[in-house]
């Protein structure tokens, strides 16, 4: 394979020929299916005439070609790896080809291909050019029909997008439905299913009337796990319309389970197609964490069908236009439809954990990148999660009713067209009357900005004197960084009131809660009429994707954490505080001292308990410790193994002196009341489960009861779960194994359960995890063609398990390369995924360094996908 070479921002021209209308028939079987194509072309009015047409197509099989009716003669075109020339074509014209393909052998799952027996699609972003050959670049814009033919007993269900217009029966137990989209788009969201499926059905009326019949499509068996993903997309049309003013506009709007799937779900015009696991849901077989992905997937799909189909990217530099976007607009609903605060300190604290990893390491690239090798490879982090940081400050700058109306204008202008980023903010900048150009940077440059506070109370003039200053790390091929536009969302919380004061800066009176904007490199704001000492609380809710440093004091992060009027810091407050009492832990545990517990934390544990909470989710969110992952993204060299110890440690001190009141908790907080996936309900589960979490870091005797008995009641997925996992992680295998083998057992037909099963195994903590690794990849539930089974299995040991990942012998390393070696010739985008943590070899120490880029220097060896060659060169650049 040659060298990969590198697309560029820079390079963007306007296709030669674009697209009005394609018609494509399908006559599907497993090693060769014909695909027939009709693409009614015109030359674009900014080309110069006479143009080659220039059609992406990759694994095709050309059987025919002609223009106008006319075969073409084989000097009249060519054909190479990646596509098809016509070297000479008139300014409109037919272009008619026939290929043949082999679903069956796609293991990629990019373009057409089976997955149980179904046929399934997947184009984003350019699986299209799998299936026929074609302009496959979002700024084509094409109406479709489609005629899909197939077995009729095999495959009586036969899918595409838009509406059906016609269906009948053909020789040889065949059958066909075709399929109109009157709505023009991009190939990347054109989808077909074929398969013996069933649907269940429900009707949403539209805000102006309209009828619409929504369908969700799964296998016989999984007919009883639709329910929550039908209400949730009923609860986001009707959002979308109170919240965007946004209307359906199909009479059809169709959702498929798909087992076999590379991400969460995809959101084709009219025909989303979903990974089994983000739609399906039972309160046996679903935990409340997949209820409430589940919803918030539903939600994504279906809010892009404004935000990217009726106005979508010019290019694939733009994904976060529409990504950045949904993500905020999915996110704003589920906090509406839960519980706000503890949404947003979930998202953020997600946020800090993996983008700002993400952000700090060799792949680190700008929420719009410049250049890519492959696109695959940018369905990332930091162009979804950041960007929607980006949008969110967006709309904390304008305010949300000018929000709104951005948004509005901007869907109305651009309504059936592919635009750019600066469409979008062009729109905010237009209704606000804002300057936005400073902001563009946030688009432009990668990497995580650090802002270091320093603040100082003046007694004497009662001002206080806050000072802000910002610094952007280099990052790959960014060693100049300029400085950014940053809201700052802030209060003073006065230390003898336990309030929050009045913010006066310059002579204007900002109310007590008040959005700073930080523009400079260095800036001072000096607040007057202060009344009293305060303690600062920055960056409330998190309003901009920054690391932000302040020397706090443990007792003024003790009284943030009683007093702070915003949940998000009072959470955040808790965090820090842990962070410095594991800091001196991690220093005592590398130094060989004696590990000695800050009371101080442990009091403001017991406060916290004591206190309680209206929100059950913030308390148990309150009470969780950093992550071991978020707590090595803050060390400068991580050191796994003083890291867990550190942590174990903080969990079983505030465990031993805080007993009793966390078997209060949990017995407050146990109910027998049907399972149903509300707030309230999981808030309760979330604390209560967090009290049997700490109960079992100690093997508290009645603790292990309490789980061993919440395990046999077997009253629902999460306590089930969250019962096994600790016993699993327990020192007592004599009850993990029996509880896993019953399990096992009893869910051996459920692939989403077991994937489940692998995940809670493989991240136990105790020596013989890599073994149970390579184990359970012999097991009959896992497949290497799966991408579920591979996260559940092999993502989460990598990720997640953290201590036996990095054992020092190397050995999960050379597991985690073998595993990515074989994926590459199967699934290259799966593939390039799960290196991710052996690109972070920098944070380690020298043994580990050399171990981690030699696994990666191996991979490197091989004949190496585009995907994997990337990601692999820029590990090792
Ligand atoms: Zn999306």
């Amino acid at each position: 394979m040659s060298e990969p070479k590198p697309t560029f921002l820079h390079d963007y021209r306007p296709p030669a020929y674009r697209v009005t209308h394609t018609e494509l028939s399908f006559d599907l079987e497993p090693g060769a299916t014909r695909v027939k194509a009709s693409l009614h072309l015109e030359r674009h009015p900014q080309r110069e005439a006479g143009s080659p047409l220039m059609l992406d197509g990759e694994q095709l099989e050309l059987k025919s070609i002609a223009i106008d009716g006319q075969p073409l003669d084989d000097d009249e075109y060519s054909l190479s790896e990646t596509g098809l020339t016509v070297h000479r074509v008139p300014e409109r014209f037919r272009l008619d080809t026939e290929v043949e393909i082999a679903p069956e052998e796609n293991t990629a799952l990019e373009g057409l291909y089976l997955s149980n027996g179904m046929y399934c699609t997947q184009c984003e972003a350019e699986g299209f050019r799998r299936i026929t050959f074609y302009p496959d670049r979002p700024d084509v814009m094409a109406t479709f029909s489609t005629t899909v033919i197939g077995d009729q007993a095999r495959l009586p269900v036969l899918l595409s997008n838009g509406n059906p217009v016609e269906r009948g029966e053909l020789p040889n137990g065949k059958h066909f439905v075709t399929w109109e989209d009157p709505h023009p788009k991009p190939c990347y969201l054109f989808a077909l299913v074929g398969g013996d499926l069933k649907k269940v059905e429900d009707r949403f009326t539209t805000m102006s009337g309209r009828e619409v019949a929504l369908q969700i499509w799964v296998e016989e068996e999984n007919l009883g796990k639709t329910g929550h993903a039908m209400a949730s997309l009923k609860r986001a049309m009707k959002w979308d319309e109170e919240t965007y003013g946004r209307e359906y506009d199909l009479d059809l709007f169709m959702i498929v389970a798909v087992n076999d799937f590379n991400m969460g779900a995809m959101e084709n015009k009219g025909l989303n197609i979903f990974n089994s696991a983000a739609v399906l849901t039972h309160p046996k077989t679903a935990t409340d964490v997949a209820f409430q992905r589940v919803e918030s997937i539903v939600a994504h799909e279906y809010f892009h069908n404004w935000s990217g189909n009726r106005v979508t990217c010019r290019d694939w530099f733009q994904l976060s236009l529409k990504e950045g976007f949904t993500v905020f607009r999915d996110q704003c609903f589920s906090a509406d439809a839960n519980s706000a605060p503890v949404k947003r300190i979930e998202d953020a604290s997600f946020f800090r954990t993996a983008q700002f990893a993400e952000d700090a390491g060799p792949t680190a690239h700008p929420v719009r990148p410049d250049h890519y090798i492959e696109i695959g490879n940018f369905y990332t982090l930091t162009i979804y999660e950041k960007g929607a940081e980006v949008v969110r400050m967006l709309c904390n700058l304008v305010g949300w009713e000018t929000f709104r109306r951005g948004s509005d204008l901007y869907f109305e202008r651009f309504d059936g067209q592919a635009v750019t980023i600066e469409d979008f903010v062009s729109c905010m900048a237009e209704v606000s009357g804002l300057d936005l150009s400073q902001f563009m940077r946030w688009y432009s440059q990668a990497g995580t900005p650090e802002i270091d506070a320093y603040g100082e109370y003046d007694y004497a003039n009662a001002e206080y004197h806050l000072t802000l200053r910002q610094r952007t790390p280099v990052t790959p091929g960014q060693a100049d960084k300029q400085p950014l536009h940053i809201p700052v969302r802030m209060g003073l919380v006065g230390t003898k009131s336990g309030r929050d004061l009045s913010l006066n800066l310059e002579g204007e009176d900002l109310g007590t809660a008040a959005v700073i904007h930080l523009r400079e490199a260095e800036q001072s704001f000096v607040f007057t009429d202060v009344s009293e000492a305060p303690v600062p609380s920055l960056l409330r809710g998190f309003s901009a994707p920054v690391q932000l440093r302040f020397p706090y004091s443990r007792e003024d992060l003790a009284f943030l954490l009683a007093n702070d009027s915003d949940g998000f810091n009072r959470w955040d407050a808790g965090q820090r505080l842990a962070m410095l009492a594991l800091d001196d832990l991690i220093a005592a545990h590398r130094n060989g001292v004696e590990k000695v517990m800050d009371p101080r934390i442990v009091e403001a544990f017991r406060a916290l308990l004591e206190r309680g909470s209206d929100d059950k989710a913030v308390l148990a969110e309150m009470l969780t410790l950093p992550s071991e992952a978020y707590i090595a993204e803050q060390q400068p060299l991580v050191d796994v193994d003083a890291i867990h110890a550190a942590r174990t440690f903080v969990k079983q001190s505030l465990a031993v002196t805080l007993r009793d009141e966390f078997m209060a908790l949990f017995e407050a907080n146990r109910s027998d009341e049907p399972y149903a996936p509300e707030p309230e309900q999981i808030g309760a589960r979330s604390l209560k489960n967090v009290a049997l979490s700490y109960l079992m870091a100690i093997e508290d005797e009645q603790g292990i009861e309490l789980t061993q008995a919440q395990f046999d009641a077997d009253h629902n997925m999460t306590d089930v779960r969250h019962a096994l996992t600790l016993l699993t992680h327990s020192s007592r295998d004599e009850l993990a194994d029996p509880a896993l083998r019953a399990f096992g057992e009893k869910w051996a037909h459920d692939p989403l359960v077991m994937d489940q099963w692998f995940s809670l195994q493989v991240t136990r903590p105790q020596a013989d995890a890599l073994d149970r690794v390579k184990f359970l990849m012999a097991h009959p539930a896992f497949s290497m063609k799966n991408p579920n089974n591979i996260r559940a299995l092999i993502g989460a040991f990598a990720n997640q398990n953290r201590v036996n990942f990095h054992r020092a012998d190397g050995e999960s390393y050379r597991l985690l390369a073998d595993v990515v070696i074989e994926l590459n010739r199967l699934n290259p985008e799966v593939a390039a995924r799960l290196i991710t943590p052996l690109t972070r070899w920098q944070r380690f120490d020298e043994a580990r360094q050399g171990l981690m880029k030699g696994e990666l220097e191996r991979i490197r060896a091989e004949r190496l996908s585009p995907n994997v060659y990337e990601v692999v060169e820029k590990a090792l650049a």
